[in-house]
């Protein structure tokens, strides 16, 4: 049974075609959701904003909210561009002060990273990634990001991580294909994304037999990437979501090959012999991201309190 005498979160899940808005305080007790079109920053925030407010003479006042947005964007409370979105080829986003849009309206704290980051912090609150110290989430579909929670924290850095446009060996012998990368050609989403899988094949992953070729390589890649992501930040674990990193045909020949290219260089019994608890799909789905969206309202409530 929802208890009701939790606060009341609202979450947003900011994507390139889709907002998703929800309220409520956990998997179990979402009140509200509603699915908002990605238009302009203001009419799509303003819908945004408008939902919230109806749900509040529903439900109560929400006491914090979480926002997981598409970037590239500014994470960092205190700088002056915190909250905006940041250059980017989405035609009337760049520069947006989406959070700025929000305060307008809510006057509470409202917590606002990546979109990845969201979903890595949702898989830590209530996925596969409880109890966990150091891990990685990463998307593939329509493109590929990473986020990454790092001794107990979201890791920003300079700006955010784009572990979606690291260079990868490409072996034109293999896979003459040239990638999609509007900055980097044949980066790994450049070579794996949902968008480089439909354009070197003709067909969308979905359409693709299990047995079909096109998964070895993909495999292979996403499979580079996670040695150098094991290598570089030793997570514990990695969670592979998205619309072609779920399917599960996929999962079994990224561990595979993922544990080859590591050629028992990390003497982990995990990686060793365990490597299906190592790389898994997402503990909640699809789900990852407005519940991470939430997991973020709850504890900038936390912090401010
Ligand atoms: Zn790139």
């Amino acid at each position: 049974m929802p208890n009701n005498n939790l606060p009341l979160y609202g979450a947003i899940e900011g994507g390139g075609t889709k907002f998703i808005c929800a309220i409520g305080n956990g998997p179990g007790n979402i009140r509200a959701e509603v699915r908002i079109e990605t238009t302009t920053p203001e009419e799509t925030m303003k819908q945004v904003a408008d939902f919230f407010k109806q749900q509040e003479t529903n439900f109560g006042k929400l006491a914090a909210i979480g926002f997981a947005c598409f970037g590239p964007l500014d994470p960092s409370p205190g700088s002056p561009t915190f909250g905006h979105i940041l250059p980017t080829p989405k035609p009337g986003w760049s520069n947006a002060d989406v959070v700025g849009m929000l305060k307008e309206s809510f006057d509470v704290p409202i917590a606002f990273d990546t979109d990845v980051n969201g979903a890595a912090f949702g898989e830590w609150r209530w996925g596969k990634a409880q109890g966990l110290r150091t891990f990685i989430y990463l998307t593939v579909g329509t493109g590929v990001g990473g986020g990454a929670y790092v001794e107990g924290n979201l890791l920003h850095g300079l700006l955010h991580p784009e572990m979606g446009h690291i260079p990868l060996k490409h072996d034109l012998k293999k896979d003459s294909f040239e990638g999609v990368c509007p900055f980097h050609g044949d980066c790994f989403e450049g070579l794996a994304s949902g968008v480089a899988v439909e354009k070197r094949w003709g067909l969308r992953g979905a359409q693709l037999a299990p047995e079909h070729i096109a998964w070895d390589i993909e495999a292979d890649y996403i499979a580079q990437a996670l040695t150098s992501y094991s290598m570089t930040l030793s997570p514990e674990r990695i969670i592979i979501g998205g619309g072609v990193g779920s399917l599960p045909h996929l999962l079994p020949k990224v561990q595979k090959r993922t544990r080859e290219l590591i050629n028992g260089y990390i003497q982990s019994p995990v990686i060793l012999k365990n490597i299906e608890t190592y790389i898994v799909n997402p503990g909640l789905g699809g789900r990852s991201g407005v519940l991470g969206a939430l997991a973020l309202a709850e504890q900038a409530l936390q912090k401010a309190s």
